[in-house]
């Protein structure tokens, strides 16, 4: 399913709620630069794969380019243009002085041993150089990449430019220059606004069950915190594995069966399901947190959650908002629930830039004041022009995006 089509239903519903001038809408509607690169690995046994990699620079108007790489057997030049487009709006929304970008290699690397991992990292960064740096574009974490991979791609730009440069990449190593809280900061920017939420709706954590689709860097912390904070966690899953249990789960205990055994088949006392029934199952908040188009035309119907937060990047089709929308289901759009994970990646430039760490308690408090402060931008314009939570946080953003744009000049 096409799902840069989606993003762009998304920005014209938007449009359509705010005073932008059509020249300047105009030019969210298609990417800056799109690169596309095919490039050579050589694999442990002597061959030589050639793999399809991509980076996309959607908007540079309120700062670089900022986005994660995915390495995913799926990826494509689509995906990755509609992920760079949200991560313009995402910036915005949170009003952190970056742009949008996104990148992608199609490889699934869970095929690939350590070294091809390296190597392919190595040589995508390559082509990558030219093009990124931290006053220009910095990439970041996302589907199956890792702090490590991050670790391999500054090393390898600081071979290529003779200097270190950490604030080219986010989502390092702390001994790489990686920043404090970096790898709980998306689930814990979500948590944030989820209790935002809540005491708008009167409701108390301990009364929520909550299903997570996904359970990587995340939905499985989102999964953790959840539990931490009294909500029942009634249903987790990975690409291969759901369970469910209404009493609710002992989410570490779920973590280290999903460790020792690579997924959660045969979980003791649970209901062994699929991830599409995991979707459907009667619980107070669903997290999407795996990839795109899990909630579409077809299953909105049969949603059966209050609420739809949204962790993973666009898994709702605009078919399925407007279904949810009639049904009274609140969805908390991504470009706002998971905005945490590229704000402390702003908090990890701006530490690398001046050479000054802070402690993790630092980072939380400016991560909570930036999150907190970007749902009661986006909940007072929902009631103020009487729609809707993801439209609402594009009018926030657009109007932030459009104001950059035009005291520039338009050409
Ligand atoms: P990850 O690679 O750490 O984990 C992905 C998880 O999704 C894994 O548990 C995998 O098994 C599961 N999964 C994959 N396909 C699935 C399917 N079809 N059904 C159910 N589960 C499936 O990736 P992540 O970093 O946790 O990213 C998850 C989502 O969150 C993506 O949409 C990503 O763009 C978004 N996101 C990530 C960050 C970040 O900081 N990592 C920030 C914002 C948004």
């Amino acid at each position: 399913m096409p799902v840069f089509a989606n993003a762009l239903a998304q920005l014209k519903q938007a449009v359509d709620h705010s005073h932008l001038h059509p020249e300047v809408a105009a030019r969210l509607k298609a990417p800056e630069r799109i690169l596309q690169f095919s490039f050579p690995v050589t694999m442990d046994d002597g061959t030589v794969r050639l793999f399809d990699g991509y980076r996309v620079q959607y908007s540079s108007a309120r700062g670089p380019y900022k986005g994660g790489i995915r390495f995913h057997p799926k990826t494509n030049l689509d995906e990755v243009k509609s992920l760079a487009f949200w991560m313009a709006i995402k910036c915005a929304v949170v009003g952190i002085p970056l742009g949008g970008g996104k990148g992608g290699v199609t490889v699934d690397p869970k095929k690939l041993s350590k070294g091809e991992l390296e190597r392919l990292t190595r040589a995508f960064a390559r082509r990558l150089a030219p093009f990124i740096g931290p006053e220009q574009d910095v990439p970041a974490p996302d589907v199956n990449t890792t702090p490590e991979i991050m670790a391999w791609l500054a090393d390898e730009y600081a071979r290529i430019v003779g200097k270190q440069v950490p604030g080219v990449v986010t989502g390092k190593p702390l001994s790489a220059g990686g920043s404090q809280g970096r790898v709980p900061a998306t689930a814990q920017g979500g948590m944030y606004v989820l209790h935002e939420l809540l005491a708008k709706l009167k409701l108390k954590p301990q009364a929520l069950t909550v299903a997570v689709q996904g359970m990587g860097n995340v939905g499985g912390i989102f999964a953790q915190l959840a539990h931490q904070a009294g909500m029942k966690v009634v249903a987790m899953s990975d690409s291969a594995s759901a369970i469910y249990n209404p009493k609710g789960f002992d989410v570490t205990a779920v973590e280290h069966y999903k460790k020792e055994f690579g997924n959660l088949k045969g979980f003791p006392s649970a209901r062994s399901i699929n991830n599409a029934q995991l979707l459907e199952l009667p619980v107070t908040v669903l997290v999407p947190a795996a990839l795109e188009n899990q909630i579409t035309g077809t299953n909105a119907g049969r949603i059966k959650a209050k609420i739809v937060f949204e962790m993973a990047n666009g898994p709702t089709t605009p078919e399925a908002d407007a279904k949810l929308a009639k049904r009274g289901i609140t969805v908390v759009p991504d470009v706002l629930a998971n905005a945490g994970g590229v704000t402390v990646s702003y908090f990890e430039i701006v530490q690398n830039l001046s050479q000054y760490y802070w402690d993790e308690g630092e980072v939380m408090e400016k991560l909570k004041l930036i999150m907190v402060t970007a749902f009661k931008h986006t909940w007072q314009r929902a009631e103020q022009l009487k729609i809707p939570l993801r439209t609402a946080a594009y009018v926030v953003a657009l109007e932030r995006i459009g104001q950059a744009i035009e005291v520039k000049g338009k050409y």
